[in-house]
């Protein structure tokens, strides 16, 4: 409008029309009582986006001095991202242990092509774990048309830090919802812990209680095998059982 035009006269002689060259002005021409147009001195100068901006999503992992699991992604590799994604341009490969040869919740690699995401955030928005979140970084652009836009795990991976340095509401309302700053799952099996402390000290046996769960013994592929086996057949007795009772009070009726 006419006003706004006449605002950036008014706005340079407020600024003694040291509006572009001095550094502390540039915060102050961009907040919210700046008025005017405003020319920004791109790439020296760069607009401010707000929090809720969002460019491609990058992956959550733990800051690399975090005391329980330093640099551990948050990513469960569970898929729902890949599954919503509307054009399709997330790649999961999930995790294995290499003694069992079950699956970990982890990704073992996580590939999204840049060129082909459309920024809509819907992998953001159905994460469960807040393991994905969109990124601030819009400066993406390369002369490679091959394989530089298709970022892998690495590249995706981003400390928690970050997202609370760019996102900083945002993610503290995530983390009112979470009950803490952890995991979700770090936060569930210490409310769990915690539930099963206070059961045993209720009962009076705290001591009993602070002593940790015998460890889950590790299965080879042959035992865990053998064990499904097991696992089936009971299962099948079970209902070879049920069926020739309910054969029997069948019978009994008639
Ligand atoms: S929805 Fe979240 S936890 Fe599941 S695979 Fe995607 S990023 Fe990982
Ligand atoms: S932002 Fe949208 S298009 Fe991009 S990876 Fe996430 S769901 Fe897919």
């Amino acid at each position: 409008t006419f006003r706004h035009f006449i605002e950036t006269y008014v706005d340079d002689i407020r600024y003694g029309f040291r509006k572009y060259s001095r550094d502390d002005n540039f915060e102050v021409r961009q907040g919210p009582k700046a008025k005017g147009a405003i020319t920004v001195q791109y790439p020296d100068e760069k607009i401010a986006v707000p929090e809720r901006f969002r460019f491609v999503p990058f992956l959550v992992v733990e800051d690399h001095d975090h005391p329980e699991r330093p640099d551990h992604i948050w990513c469960t590799s569970c898929g729902i991202c890949a599954k919503v994604c509307p054009p399709q341009c997330i790649w999961i490969v999930r995790g294995q242990d290499p003694n069992t040869g079950r699956p970990v919740p982890e990704p073992q690699a996580f590939f999204i092509d840049i060129d082909i995401c459309m920024n809509c955030g819907y992998c953001a928005e159905f994460c469960p774990f807040d393991a994905i979140k969109m990124d601030h970084d819009y400066e993406l652009a390369s002369y490679d048309r091959t394989s530089n836009h298709i970022f892998d795990k690495d590249r995706l991976s981003k400390p928690l830090s970050y997202w609370k340095t760019i996102a900083p509401t945002t993610a503290y309302e995530e983390m009112e919802a979470r009950g803490g700053w952890d995991h979700p799952d770090v936060i569930k099996e210490k409310k769990k812990q915690a539930r099963a402390a206070a059961k045993a000290a209720k009962a009076g046996s705290a001591p009993a209680a602070k002593k940790a769960a015998p460890a889950k013994k590790q299965l080879s592929p042959e035992e865990a095998e053998k064990a499904k086996a097991e696992r089936l057949a009971k299962r099948e007795a079970a209902l070879a059982r049920k069926r020739a009772r309910e054969a029997q009070e069948k019978q009994d009726g008639e």
